[in-house]
């Protein structure tokens, strides 16, 4: 289904849209008072940005010197092509170490690749473990939002599906109380668990270690108490040294939260005695994005949604309107690339207001990138067919001004005219949420004709 089908769904609720809009929102204006308490913020960027730039041109050369390191340590590196082979390999190494039971703690990546039903199918059991996801996972649907997974869902309907699989009491969405109840389940879990998965925020070429942040320590909780740890991350995770980490940890978290750290940010360097630890490079897709100088740069994301936060359309449509692992702005970018056919709606839903950009920490030129996409979209999949006539018909209003002063004319009287009911009737999408304004009696250009003929006469 397209963007705009699958976001009429979520509109259905008003209410939902209402306070999805203004939790994102709020979540938008910690993130500007927390950016603005430091200072050099738009030099913090900058470096950001061009440490990702260099990153990307030497990428080849960071991957070698981080797995040479990472072997050094003792942690065993994989490399994946693509989202099959990483779940492959995943699975061997579960089989290996016979872990049945594993707990994960947030990992894009793993989403991308459909990890869970595919060790599902082979009768291992996976627990999400931070608790956005694990209320995700039991309502058995995909994250909407890649910071804050459950950002859909309210107190009351989490409060339901806890007593429906965690068998807790009724409690009129008692945060304190689900949080607790959600503790005492996922310690359990940890306790049980054969193996642990996690993703990388940042790998560190110069060490051979990586970094995870988490709010809650369950990546921690998972990697310690498991015999087995598996970190997987996409090749562009990579930062060249370890003193680069200061420049993107305050970015991230400002960024995605407000916070001006993220409560836990991890860093695992070697496996503890007696335990195994391994690291999957994944491919899957990003070499080829990496090929189009177009949008390369949308490979120096780091995750932290506040393109999302901050984006009109996604606030008021929904992270699953997007039907991609990682929706909003950076997704429209992202996702056309796996497949154009698809995904050609996601970079048409954009004001390109470029607030986007605005807000990204390392400086992603995003509102231009789906402005890109949108070219290529256009000539190379199939449009709709009102779509491309009544391009073609402004193409030739605008190309005369006769006929656009003409159009012009006419278009005023009838939004002074015709009834409400013709103007925002069906054809009219743009009407369905709106009212349109009543059409003034001039053009601005027949204002401005009159304005400087008065001038004339008084002068
Ligand atoms: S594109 Fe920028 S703002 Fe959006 S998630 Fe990535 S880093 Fe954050």
């Amino acid at each position: 289904m397209s963007h705009s089908k699958l976001a009429s769904i979520f509109n259905k609720d008003e209410k939902k849209v209402d306070w999805h809009d203004k939790a994102l929102w709020f979540v938008r204006h910690k993130r500007d008072k927390s950016v603005h308490e430091v200072k050099g913020w738009e030099e913090l960027r900058n470096l950001g940005h061009g440490i990702k730039a260099h990153m990307l041109s030497n990428l080849d050369v960071y991957l070698q010197e981080f797995e040479a390191n990472a072997n050094k340590n003792g942690i065993e590196v994989h490399w994946a092509a693509d989202a099959e082979e990483h779940n492959q390999i995943v699975l061997k190494i579960l089989k290996e170490n016979n872990a049945k039971k594993v707990v994960k703690s947030k990992s894009m990546l793993t989403e991308e690749c459909h990890l869970n039903p595919y060790l599902e199918a082979d009768g291992i059991e996976v627990i999400d473990t931070d608790l956005g996801e694990r209320i995700v996972q039991l309502a058995k649907e995909p994250p909407s939002h890649i910071v804050l997974p459950a950002i859909h869902k309210n107190r009351h309907e989490v409060d339901e599906l806890f007593q429906e699989h965690l068998g807790t009491k009724p409690c009129d969405g008692d945060p304190q109380y689900l949080t607790g109840e959600a503790r005492k389940h996922l310690r359990q879990k940890f306790i049980e668990a054969d193996a642990a998965l996690t993703g990388v925020n940042f790998a560190i070429a110069e060490t051979g270690g990586f970094v995870v942040c988490t709010n809650e320590g369950n990546a921690d909780m998972g990697a310690h108490l498991a015999p087995v740890h598996i970190a997987c991350m996409g090749v562009e995770k990579i930062i060249p040294r370890q003193e680069h980490l200061g420049v993107f940890l305050r970015l991230l978290a400002r960024s995605a939260t407000g916070q001006p750290i993220t409560t836990y940010s991890s860093h695992f360097k070697k496996p503890a005695d007696r335990k195994k630890m391994h690291i999957i490079i994944v491919d899957n897709g990003r070499s080829e994005q990496l090929a189009r100088p177009d949008f390369r740069a949308s490979l120096h994301c780091i995750r932290c949604g506040a393109c999302m936060n901050t984006c009109p359309i996604y606030r008021r449509s929904g992270g699953h309107s997007y039907d991609a692992t990682i929706p909003g702005p950076i997704g429209s970018i992202l996702s056309p690339g796996k497949d154009l056919k698809k995904y050609s709606t996601l970079p048409f839903a954009s004001t390109l207001c470029g607030s986007c950009s605005d807000v990204c920490p390392v400086k992603i030129d995003i509102h231009t990138q789906l402005y890109k996409w949108r070219q290529i979209i256009t000539k190379e999949t199939p449009q709709p067919f009102i779509k491309k006539k009544s391009m073609e018909i402004m193409g030739q209003v605008f190309a005369k001004p006769s006929q656009f002063e003409k159009v012009g004319k006419i278009a005023r009287w009838s939004l002074r005219t015709l009834p409400k009911s013709l103007i925002n009737s069906k054809p009219n999408a743009w009407g369905k949420a709106r009212d349109l304004p009543l059409g003034p009696k001039e053009s601005f250009d027949d204002w401005y004709k009159k304005r400087e003929a008065n001038k004339d006469k008084k002068d």
